[in-house]
């Protein structure tokens, strides 16, 4: 028996992502008018100036990097009263600096090794103003200082990969509500960057091109999922978004690796991340999200296949149970609508 089906309102569809090679759910049935997304309920931790460990920067190990008004601080200076931006070893590393990487097998069937690496915080001054409330100068320090950490770590023993991420929010996982953002080295590297660096490479000999740039190139050709443009770089709502309003910038031209990015470059990411963050702030009224970068890994090998990228993730689900159990993503609204929005603010 064929079953009938009524005319579909929103129709929900399955979308491949090239990068990841998974397949997402783009179902819009639930979140109807993008205006629905600035209702959702916020949980707010709150911690008074006088009890944040990052307002009483004296608390913290000493500092890596100061910056005062876009310059760096020589770090015999001291602690400048006015400091901007600052990098500090985090007091509760879940990676410690061991000076051996060791292996060790249980019943010949359990692996561990000690958890070796960096673990730094990224923290702006202002207690209260995130990123997308900042001046421009202030969040290319915060880029700056990615960078000059990065060139740094990636020199040490047993780094591998240097993770560089944001979270903002109590539901994107912020712990303390004063703005920071976090940098961990690993000496391996995970499943979603072992997948993303083997199938960008097989693209890559496939079609002696590669994925991101010719996304990119397409999507300035069709326009539809555009939030932002400068001459450098590229914010879109990718075609098969993991969750709503995602947005990944990247680089107009091939590069693969984040830590060679030039002043222009840091110049003109930080007015991306400005005008994405405070669209993301004004459409959808201050949400969580997280942010992450993707680099070619600092192991030695070769990757000239990659394309770096930051990927902004608001936290807008509602699905988490499907997501952890059949690993498939689903956003509640097309990229194309969520562009259009983002756009217009
Ligand atoms: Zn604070
Ligand atoms: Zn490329």
């Amino acid at each position: 028996m064929v079953r009938k089906y009524k005319k579909i309102k929103f129709p929900s569809e399955l979308r491949f992502d090239l990068t990841s090679k998974d397949w997402v759910v783009i179902a819009t049935g639930r979140a109807k008018k993008p205006k629905i997304f600035k209702k959702e309920r916020r949980v707010e931790i709150k911690i008074p100036k006088s009890k944040c460990p990052f307002c009483n920067i004296k608390t913290q190990e000493k500092p890596l990097l100061v910056y005062y008004q876009g310059k760096k601080i020589p770090l015999q200076q001291g602690i400048p009263k006015n400091w901007t931006t600052i990098v500090v070893p985090n007091k509760f590393p879940a990676f410690l600096p061991y000076p051996k990487w060791e292996k060790k097998i249980e019943g010949n069937l359990y692996q561990t090794m000690n958890a070796v690496g960096f673990c730094e915080l990224v923290i702006t001054r202002d207690h209260e103003k995130s990123l997308a409330l900042l001046p421009i100068e202030n969040i290319k320090e915060v880029i700056d200082s990615y960078k000059e950490r990065y060139l740094t770590l990636m020199k040490k023993p047993f780094v591998n990969y240097v993770s560089i991420f944001h979270n903002h929010g109590a539901e994107a996982a912020a712990s303390q509500p004063h703005p920071h953002s976090q940098i961990i080295t690993t000496p391996l590297f995970d499943i979603d960057l072992r997948k993303a660096l083997k199938n960008s490479q097989k693209h890559f000999q496939r079609n002696k091109k590669c994925v991101n740039c010719q996304m990119n190139n397409w999507e300035r050709k069709v326009k539809k999922r555009i939030v932002f443009e400068n001459r450098n770089f590229l914010a879109i709502c990718p075609f098969a978004s993991k969750a709503a309003f995602e947005v990944i910038i990247s680089p107009k031209k091939h590069l693969s690796n984040f830590e060679k990015i030039t002043e222009e470059e840091e110049e003109q990411l930080a007015e991306v991340f400005k005008v994405v963050l405070g669209k993301l702030y004004k459409a959808l009224n201050n949400p969580p999200y997280n942010f992450y970068l993707k680099t070619a890994p600092c192991d030695g090998g070769n990757y000239p296949f990659y394309h770096w990228h930051f990927t902004v993730l608001p936290k807008t689900g509602i699905w988490a149970g499907f997501e952890l159990g059949a690993r498939m993503e689903i956003s509640t609204i097309t990229p194309e609508k969520a562009a259009a929005y983002l756009k217009k603010q």
